[in-house]
């Protein structure tokens, strides 16, 4: 009997495989392994693929142990974004290091693609010029990593994002593939019409025979033989895509966010693709066979980690918990007003150069107050998002599903949902990625269909907004203002 899935998260800091009970809808094991990352240089993210690949290989191989091959259905794969591998077609051995997310190698690149081409960018992929997503990452290889160049000359050069470098391994070399959320970040890929774009990849200078075929997220990528079985990997995502899925956010206007040590919120837009005038990112959300849900994405840099600061450059607080009694304590943040920008404020801002800012302080002003402000300044970034996200889409939120460290915070998640005017609904299972992939993987063989997955996503605690929102309102917009002076830098 065949009642596990495992899901695959290969996340940039851990690998993990997790056995999901299709029965009991929970994981019951979970196998671990921490990946190195490297800073070669300033600003540089590396890490090694094949540790990634050996890593998976192993973490799954426990999973299947304490299961039995038997038992186990399939693999999904959710993965970290953007990051490119590139590696000899006929040895399947990486050619460089893997070029991470975080990397910023080509940032001055980046800056000088033509205004025109960044029109392109935006129109087909969905994404911004930026050195995160993978075209750029994949032309600097190519241009300065010698083996990766003389593959490429000969036809025998692989280049893909994480999952497409895991498949490719673990189905020996078979299947030389992608999903469509993956292929989203690449800024290579035109979400419209689902194909690698000829003039884009022109541009950066990437031939398409070295990029992985395009799949739905339900493909089926081949097999994984393990202990004398056959094992079919089937269900990938992106990480933050497999997350939308986990949370069954399957309607348009359903809405998620990650309350992790940055912010990360999206929204689907249903069969079509909105466009962002504030600068959020389009992207596929999901797939199931041929049908195509799109999806709005924003983040905030700080969240949970203004938090950290509260904690560990304050010291108000030893561990991030007592924030939430801290701030109830006292019955609002008495006129105090924080702004996290301690690296700039992204969407719908746009400026790298803003700095934080604490502002309405009396000689009454407490600790109690300051924890409060900064825990409201997490409510107020995700309802700038979501603000833009509606006007762009012409769509209403119609609730928020919440993950991530920070949304075990009861009075977070109440504040968030009496600004927001939604409910914010909180999951059992937090771990929405690994979730996402184990039931993308559960529809892909069939054994749920894309309507039940809402079954597997248990309410913990849903937060209802107040009725009484006038004052939170009035709060919100008084954050605006606090934003509109974190922007003055004084230069
Ligand atoms: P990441 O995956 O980004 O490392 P996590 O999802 O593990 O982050 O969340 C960790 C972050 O959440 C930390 O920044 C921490 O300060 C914050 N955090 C964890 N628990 C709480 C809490 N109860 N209240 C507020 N913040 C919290």
């Amino acid at each position: 009997m065949k009642k596990y899935v495992i899901a695959l998260d290969a996340g940039t800091t851990s690998v993990r495989a997790m056995l999901f009970d299709l029965q009991a809808k929970k994981f019951t094991a979970v196998a671990k392994q921490e990946v190195e990352q490297s800073f070669p240089h300033p600003g540089w993210v590396e890490q090694d693929a094949n540790e990634i690949y050996f890593k998976a290989a192993y973490a799954l191989n426990r999973c299947i142990t304490a299961a039995g091959a038997d038992a186990i259905a399939g693999i999904g794969i959710a993965n970290q974004r953007e990051s490119v591998v590139f590696w000899n077609r006929e040895t399947g051995e990486p050619v460089c290091p893997a070029i991470i997310w975080q990397c910023r190698r080509t940032s001055e690149f980046c800056e000088r693609i033509p205004q025109e081409v960044k029109g392109e960018i935006v129109r087909k992929t969905g994404l911004r010029a930026d050195a995160y997503f993978s075209a750029s990452k994949i032309n600097w290889g190519l241009a300065h990593v010698e083996e990766a160049r003389r593959l490429s000359e000969r036809g025998k050069l692989c280049v893909g994002t994480i999952d497409s470098y895991l498949i490719f391994k673990l189905t020996e070399g078979h299947t030389f593939a992608t999903d469509y959320t993956n292929a989203s970040r690449t800024m290579l890929f035109d979400i419209h019409a689902l194909r690698w774009d000829e003039e884009l990849l022109n541009f950066f200078g990437v031939p398409r025979s070295a990029l992985p075929e395009a799949r739905s997220c339900t493909a089926r990528m081949g097999e994984f033989r393990a202990q004398n079985a056959c094992i079919p990997i089937a269900g990938v995502a992106g990480d933050q895509q497999a997350a939308l899925f986990g949370q069954a956010c399957l309607n348009k206007g359903d809405g998620k966010i990650t309350y992790g040590t940055g912010l990360f919120m999206l929204f689907n837009t249903g069969s079509a693709c909105a466009r962002s005038e504030s600068g959020l990112l389009s992207t596929v959300g999901y797939a199931i066979g041929d049908k195509i849900v799109y999806a709005l994405e924003g983040s905030v840099f700080n969240a949970g980690s203004s938090i950290q600061w509260l904690r560990d450059e304050m010291g108000f607080f030893k561990d991030s918990a007592q924030s939430e009694s801290i701030a109830l304590s006292v019955p609002d943040s008495g006129g105090v007003f924080f702004v996290p920008a301690f690296t700039g404020l992204g969407a719908p801002y746009w400026r790298g150069d803003a700095r934080g800012l604490l502002c309405g302080i009396t000689r009454g002003t407490s600790r109690a107050h300051i924890v409060r402000a900064v825990l409201e300044s997490i409510a107020y970034s995700a309802c700038d998002l979501s603000v833009c996200m509606q006007q762009d889409s012409g769509i209403p939120l119609n609730g928020i599903r919440c993950d991530g460290g920070a949304s075990a915070n009861d009075f977070l998640m109440q504040f968030q949902a009496d600004v927001l005017g939604v409910a914010i609904d909180r999951p059992r299972e937090r771990e929405s990625t690994a979730l996402g992939a184990a039931l993308l993987c559960a529809v892909a063989l069939g054994l749920a269909d894309e309507t039940s997955v809402s079954d597997y996503r248990v309410c913990e605690r849903k937060f209802t907004p107040a009725q009484q929102r006038e004052g939170f309102l009035r709060s919100y917009s008084a954050y605006k203002t606090a934003v509109n002076r974190a922007l003055f830098t004084g230069k």
